[in-house]
């Protein structure tokens, strides 16, 4: 008999939501997961920092909340910056780390990502670290040296065992937010190999590898599908209530063959 499937489905909100927008939002997800079968499908949504409370009130029993971003050092004179300690006891149960709006728009080097995902792994908190390459790095076959570096780079200082409590995104940039996902058969071909690389770094080669790039209600099913997928990062697609309950009850279904 096969082992049945477990899924994490993850909302990143990124700069959206005030928060009553955020109150309705994720009282709405609560409402709508009420009667699916979760016992094999995990919940979590990012909403901006200042969000963070009102959501974790509102959130129910089965919704983990998580912040979009953090810093390395643990407190000082870091103007506007937020630590892991401060987000986990706040009460989040996961943080963001290296999303590509960070490493492109916030110029993160894999150096500064790896520093973070050292500090959250001091905390309680299960960071996700994501990863992907853009659009010419593909188009110009260098895929997998991307996606090595990254890993490499990130996993340096990580223990098996610390890199057992991680979960992993990989998120193409040229799907980010632009309406053309990865195929299933390209993402499930970066996720073997995120996999393979991750034994030949000797770290643990079972965590989960979430997919990220334009998730909808309509391509879920396909990309959950594949063996190697074990959830999915979702930005635009998780700022409606009825499309992110739509993919979870996609996830609950399939946790259920
Ligand atoms: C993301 O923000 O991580 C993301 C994958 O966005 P979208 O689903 O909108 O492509």
């Amino acid at each position: 008999m096969t082992k049945k499937r477990s899924y994490c489905i993850a909302g990143n909100w990124k700069m959206n939501t005030t928060p009553s927008s955020a109150t309705t939002l994720v009282s709405g997800i609560s409402h709508g997961i009420e009667n699916l079968n979760l016992s094999r499908v995990r919940v979590a949504v990012f909403p901006p920092f200042i969000n963070i409370n009102t959501v974790l009130e509102h959130a129910g029993g089965h919704i983990a909340v998580g912040a979009q971003n953090c810093y390395y050092e643990p407190n000082g004179a870091f103007t506007g910056e937020v630590s892991c300690g401060m987000i986990d006891d706040a009460g989040c149960t996961y943080v963001l780390i290296g999303h590509s709006e960070r490493r492109t728009i916030f110029k993160e080097s894999n150096t500064v990502i790896e520093l973070k995902l050292k500090a959250a792994l001091q905390t309680s908190l299960t960071p996700i670290l994501c990863i992907g390459e853009t659009l010419s790095e593909r188009q110009s076959g260098n895929t997998w040296s991307v996606l090595q570096e990254q890993l490499n780079t990130a996993f340096q200082t990580i223990t098996p065992e610390q890199s057992a409590r991680l979960v992993i995104a990989y998120e193409p940039v040229w799907a980010i937010g632009t309406g053309v996902a990865a195929t299933k058969d390209e993402a499930q071909e970066a996720h073997h190999f995120i996999r393979k690389h991750l034994s030949v770094l000797g770290k643990e080669t079972s965590i989960p590898i979430l997919y990220g790039g334009s998730v909808t209600a309509d391509n879920a099913r396909d990309l959950l599908s594949q063996p190697d997928i074990d959830g999915a990062l979702i930005g635009g697609a998780s700022l409606k209530h009825e499309s992110f309950v739509s993919i979870i009850r996609t996830a609950a279904l399939l946790s259920e063959n």
